[in-house]
């Protein structure tokens, strides 16, 4: 059993853990940072593209919005499509010009791992973890008596073992890992989306998100030379029912861009995603801290999960800097810190898909027509309210760029 030590171990190198790996690598606590993938497996993993403004800001005086800053772009109008007529929402002038940068997560999730390798930090790829051992382990945790104990094996088969002080738990959505003593919170929607990265230039400059009859679509620029499509399918497709020439139809009616050819080059990804979302309170237990995906699932409505990711892992990296510090208050409070944003953005998430997706408990493809017509009344009476209602009009576009109402 190959054996080592650290003060922190931190199982997952996405947003979460990447920055707290970075943060406690600023502040010289010794840590160990465990990847279940491979170098390249990781940064091929397509997901966001939306950051706020604020992750920006609260990244800035670390470093570690360089590579957003310097090879993103930004995105402050968003194009609403009702039943193929688009209108377009200036969301970036209701919110004083702060509307979303557009970078894709897996570039800055491997520009923070190159990062991490050079400035000195022990990030072990090809590396499961099987188990952790509370009260385990040779070193104190902060909040109790005894320590903890990561168990893992390596690509080949070998094990491992890590003894450390607290672990940090950012393991995305795969919830296996959870410690006892925390309560989970969660749902699946009745319906699914079809997600796709392909390699093309976007269609234009703008997000489109669409509310047909058929069900939501959405069209987002992630780089110069990539974009994501979101299609809302029946909870019972998958792939293999969206293949061939079915799915760019489906995007160009829904999105209202007939004839534009929506899919002009390779897949990077293709995928059929449940809408699951979940909230784990609290969000720690014993030397045990969970951070990003797997405290809290949300739905890619909004483009929440990775502001609230990199949220945590800066707040959780604070707290346990100071633990180390010797000042255990704020490591303590963590989940007190984090849980109303998590909710915050929950909620808004939820409010995007009933709108866009036309009720959620509502849509179904058996549903009898009365009922699904009255379902698309209303959704569209609630798109037409961000039009000629400005306070309603403003809510939407801090909810959604995240921008506090005093900022
Ligand atoms: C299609 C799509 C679009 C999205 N768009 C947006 C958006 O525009 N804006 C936004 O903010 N959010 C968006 N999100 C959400 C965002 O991608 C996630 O919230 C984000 O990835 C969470 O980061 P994380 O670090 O918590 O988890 P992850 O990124 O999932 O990283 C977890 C890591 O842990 C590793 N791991 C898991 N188990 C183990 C183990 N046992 N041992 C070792 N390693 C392990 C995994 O391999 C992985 O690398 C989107 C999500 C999807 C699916």
């Amino acid at each position: 059993v190959e054996r080592r030590e650290a003060e922190v171990c931190i199982v997952g190198a996405g947003p979460a853990g990447l920055v707290v790996a970075h943060r406690l690598l600023d502040a010289r606590v010794p840590f160990i940072l465990v990847e279940q993938l491979g170098s390249s497996a990781l940064s091929a993993r397509a997901k966001a593209g939306m950051i706020e403004h604020r992750t920006v800001r609260a990244l800035s005086p670390h470093g570690l919005a360089a590579p957003i800053l310097e090879q993103g772009t930004t995105n402050g109008v968003t194009e609403i499509c009702v039943d193929g007529e688009r209108r377009a929402f200036d969301y970036a002038a209701l919110t004083g010009g702060r509307g979303h940068h557009v970078y894709p997560q897996h570039r800055l999730v491997q520009a923070w791992a190159d990062r991490l390798i050079e400035r000195g930090g022990t990030l072990l790829f090809a590396t499961r973890v099987t188990a952790i051992e509370q009260g385990a382990g040779r070193r104190p945790a902060p909040s109790s008596q005894a320590g903890c104990r990561v168990l893992g094996r390596s690509a080949d088969g070998s094990p491992m073992e890590i003894d450390c002080r607290a672990v940090v738990l950012a393991t995305g959505a795969s919830a296996g890992l959870t410690p006892e003593g925390i309560e989970s919170h969660e749902h699946t929607h009745p319906f699914r989306w079809l997600t796709a990265m392909v390699e093309m230039p976007p269609l234009g400059e703008r997000t489109i998100y669409a509310a047909h009859r058929n069900g939501f679509a959405a069209h987002l620029r992630r780089s110069p030379s990539l974009t994501r499509y979101y299609l809302q399918i029946d909870a019972r497709d998958n792939l293999g029912d969206w293949q061939g020439e079915r799915l760019g139809a489906e995007l160009e009616l829904r999105l209202g861009v007939a004839g534009q050819g929506v899919i002009r080059g390779p897949f990077v990804e293709r995928d059929v995603l449940d809408l699951r979302v979940r909230v784990c309170e609290p969000m720690q237990s014993g030397c045990v801290y969970l951070a990003g995906d797997a405290a809290h699932l949300i739905t890619p409505a909004g483009g929440k999960g990775m502001n609230l990711a990199i949220m945590d892992g800066l707040e959780l990296s604070e707290g346990l800097i100071e633990r180390f510090g010797g000042h255990p208050a704020r490591l303590e409070r963590y989940s007190q810190a984090r849980l109303p944003s998590i909710w915050r953005a929950q909620e808004f998430s939820n409010w995007m898909l009933t709108l866009f997706c036309g009720g959620v408990l509502e849509f179904h493809r058996a549903m009898p027509n009365p009922a699904a017509s009255f379902a698309r009344g209303l959704h569209r009476a609630q798109v037409e309210r961000l039009f000629t209602d400005p306070a309603f009009a403003r809510w939407f576009a801090h909810a959604y760029a995240g921008v506090e109402e005093a900022a």
